[in-house]
């Protein structure tokens, strides 16, 4: 009898919203919508830098901010950390391309074997926290919603593969998923365009071809809210663009060599990225394992621009370094500087450390729960999305990295 009245009684609580013991419970909030934009590689200053003349009508009646990426800032590790709240040490997303240690697997962007399986992906992203609270979840082509996670996949997803929906499309979709009928209108959109980082890469982020494709991606962002200005509950809808991460420019004079410092006896395997990371070889004779860690990190210690760091020893700022798939040495370079044999960098590029300025993202809200006119000073982390989205959505985060206090200051 007892028993049966205390669960009465939280059935009670639960349904008011209370809190009950140390979790918070939560009622979803049927009453909003939120529409979330990643323009890959929009560095925060490019609206500084190009005529922005929608983001900059949206700062001015909006929220107005800056975030930093979490480290490796590349695209696939930053776009599940906003998803997850998680840094990529922590959900296991930790470059575009690596090999996972037990199984030799290489886990790729352009292998579907393994970029389709969950097991990869660590976490909750948000639209997994938001289909387990009821909530529908529609998602255009943000890295990992193609995957299923924890056997569940959101309401709508699409693959990213050839036949790429082009951005007007996409526009048209978020317009598709925002008019399907109430019952099963997903209340979380999520969209990925893949400019103006393509662009970034190739001709650089002071280019004309940059400034062209930021131009370009203003006026999408215009079309988009349009398509909302239109709908009848557009009261209803916060409306966030942001990014992953930004952009810099890299040239060949800045290309740091491994060969000129380390044997290649030395080495097992390179992965040349930014950052890039090796595993040592490890040669056992007599019953004896001769590591060569010590002697590549000994070798590479004095060379300008680079830090060589075993796995352990990356400094505690950056959050990396417990996940056994990152290589064990960590090639940490200055801002620009590339590590390779030939270059085959582009023009510009990112993975930088994230307090780089230049590794900066913009960030634009707009909407009934946030303050408008609003500049933030504080530049902030990119964890810190998860959290604000699950609150906006009025649902209880699953464990993460990020906290809704460091970015509290945005609503009203
Ligand atoms: P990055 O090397 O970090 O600049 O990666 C950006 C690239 O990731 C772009 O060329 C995108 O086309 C690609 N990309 C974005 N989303 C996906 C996806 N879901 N699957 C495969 N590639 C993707
Ligand atoms: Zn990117
Ligand atoms: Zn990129």
């Amino acid at each position: 009898m007892k028993k049966t009245l205390l669960f009465l009684l939280s059935l009670i609580l639960v349904a008011c919203g209370t809190t009950i013991g140390q979790g918070q419970i939560q009622q979803p909030r049927n009453d909003r919508y939120l529409v979330v934009v990643s323009m890959d590689g929009f560095r925060w200053d490019y609206n500084l830098m190009y005529e922005t003349p929608f983001l900059d009508s949206l700062a001015h009646a909006g929220v107005d901010a800056r975030m930093r990426p979490s480290y490796p800032s590349k695209t696939f590790p930053n776009h599940y950390t906003l998803a997850t709240g998680l840094v990529p040490d922590h959900h296991g997303i930790i470059a575009n391309n690596f090999t996972e240690r037990k199984t030799g697997r290489r886990f790729s962007l352009s292998n579907p074997e393994t970029k389709f399986d969950g097991a990869f992906y660590g976490g909750e992203p948000i639209w997994i926290t938001a289909q387990k609270n009821g909530i529908n979840a529609g998602i255009i082509y943000w890295p990992g919603s193609e995957v299923e996670i924890q056997g569940i996949r959101p309401y709508v997803y699409h693959k990213y593969d050839e036949n790429l929906m082009p951005f007007d499309q996409r526009i048209a979709e978020v317009k598709r998923l925002l008019t399907l009928p109430e019952a099963v209108r997903p209340h979380l959109v999520m969209v990925y365009f893949s400019e103006p980082d393509a662009t970034g890469h190739d001709k650089g982020p002071y280019s004309p071809q940059t400034r062209k494709a930021v131009k370009t991606m203003d006026k999408m962002m215009r079309e988009l809210y349009g398509v909302l200005q239109a709908l009848p509950f557009f009261e209803q809808i916060d409306f966030i663009v942001t990014s992953d991460h930004g952009m810099t420019r890299t040239s060949p004079e800045r290309l740091i060599r491994l060969s000129d410092y380390v044997k290649p006896e030395w080495i097992h395997h390179v992965d040349y990225s930014v950052p890039s990371w090796l595993d040592a070889n490890k040669i056992e004779a007599n019953g004896i394992v001769l590591d060569y860690t010590d002697s590549i990190v000994d070798a590479l210690k004095d060379v300008p621009h680079l830090r060589a760091w075993r796995r352990s020893e990356v400094p505690a700022y950056l959050q990396f370094g417990t996940n056994e798939n990152i290589g064990d040495v960590i090639l940490n370079t200055d801002l620009g500087w590339v590590v390779g044999e030939t270059y085959e960098e582009t023009t510009g590029t990112h993975g930088f450390d994230p307090f780089f300025p230049d590794m900066h993202v913009n960030f634009r809200a707009i909407g009934p729960d946030f303050k408008s006119g609003y500049v933030k000073e504080e530049i902030f982390q990119n964890v810190c999305l998860y959290p604000l989205l699950c609150h906006l959505l009025g649902i209880t985060p699953a464990p993460m990295d990020g906290n809704l206090e460091d970015i509290k200051d945005i609503l009203k």
